[in-house]
């Protein structure tokens, strides 16, 4: 099989050019007709010389994502599944916010990560999702909103699967929807979500690029976070935080803590202290997530109250929390659970 055309970032694409005989300058226009004017095949980009059209789509796919299935929510959230050239299906959402629309991207086909909340890991990780697997995942809700001439102006890699166990691609990726020419989606509207991978926050540390990191910590001691993240077993919060000690020093940015609020398990007055405590002083806030139920698993939401009563411990401690609002509570966004559904569904 070819590669796909949406795998090479702008510096891979002059390469290209030159090796194959043509001026550098030709990325610009190539990329301008993938990303910006968004067309469907090398034939429609005109103001190519045909010797260079030939050449692409001699050596290059241009196909986008099949979609298996859409489902829209009230609050406008949109859920896509997804099909890739081997039949492997990925979760891909929409989420409108206030301050744009946002896109949730996945990252593997599955995940082995197994923390006991989430509905990715119900299957486990086939493979990982390639750069260009990523990049027409965007491609395609920019395609759909390009309908109503709205534009996807953030992008998050929370959907399936952990992002540091996939680094390359999804480095690759981040350049390559963040190029001038291409969706120029800005670095700091990017966000970047691991559930702890010690060497590859280490790494994304001495990135250039100004990329968010968003870390799931899910719970304040490694007694309770080792039992609903296994993650934690291998690299338990003493590495996680020197690992984000690093962080803060090489990259001088703000991270995120996602903290789940599961129903009797993390929730306690007890809990949010122990929260602050670890975590005071350093450069980082609290965003708070309802739990999305997951049929198989056996965690319930807490009330409003009592998430309230979490936020206001953190407030009072010191600590800046926001209390994120559900998306998409009436389709199947809870991540991986569009997909697992489906997966039953067939028999696979
Ligand atoms: N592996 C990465 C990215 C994927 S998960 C990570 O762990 O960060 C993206 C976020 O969704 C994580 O914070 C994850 O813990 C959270 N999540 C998973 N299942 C959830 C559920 N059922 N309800 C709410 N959030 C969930």
């Amino acid at each position: 099989m070819k590669p796909s055309i949406y795998s090479l970032t702008y510096p891979q694409l002059e390469t290209w050019c030159i090796d194959h005989g043509f001026k550098a300058f030709h990325a610009k226009n190539l990329f301008r007709w993938l990303y910006q004017k968004r067309v469907d095949s090398f034939n429609l980009m005109s103001d190519l010389s045909l010797s260079l059209r030939d050449a692409l789509a001699s050596d290059f796919e241009m196909k986008g994502l099949i979609e298996v299935e859409k489902q829209v929510s009230s609050d406008g959230t949109r859920k896509y599944l997804l099909q890739l050239e081997d039949l492997s299906m990925v979760e891909t959402v929409l989420m409108v916010q206030p301050y744009g629309y946002s896109v949730c991207i996945s990252s593997q086909i599955g995940c082995n990560m197994g923390c006991a909340f989430c509905a990715s890991g119900l299957i486990k990780k086939s493979r990982d999702v390639r750069a260009d697997e990523m990049v027409r995942q965007l491609l395609h809700v920019q395609k759909d909103l390009d309908q109503d001439a709205l534009r996807v102006s953030h992008m998050v890699v929370m959907g399936i699967g952990e992002p540091f166990d996939n680094y390359d691609h999804v480095m690759n990726t981040i350049r390559i929807l963040n190029h001038d020419l291409g969706l120029a989606i800005g670095s700091r509207h990017m966000t970047v979500s691991t559930c702890g991978v010690p060497a590859g926050i280490r790494k994304f540390a001495l990135e250039p690029f100004q990329v968010n990191l968003a870390i799931s910590l899910h719970a304040p001691n490694d007694e309770l976070r080792s039992s609903i993240m296994p993650i934690n077993r291998a690299f338990p919060l003493k590495e996680l935080m020197s690992a984000l000690e690093f962080y803060f020093k090489h990259s001088n940015r703000k991270v995120t803590y996602e903290y789940i609020l599961l129903k009797d398990v993390n929730d306690s007055v007890a809990h949010a202290k122990e929260l602050a405590a670890l975590i005071r002083g350093q450069h980082v806030y609290v965003n708070l997530i309802p739990y999305n139920k997951v049929e198989e698993q056996p965690f319930e939401q807490v009330t409003p109250q009592q998430a309230q009563r979490f936020f206001e411990t953190l407030r009072k401690a010191g600590i800046t929390a926001t209390l994120r609002m559900e998306h998409g509570a009436d389709i199947d966004a809870a991540c991986g659970q569009l997909r697992s559904k489906k997966l039953k569904g067939c028999q696979i």
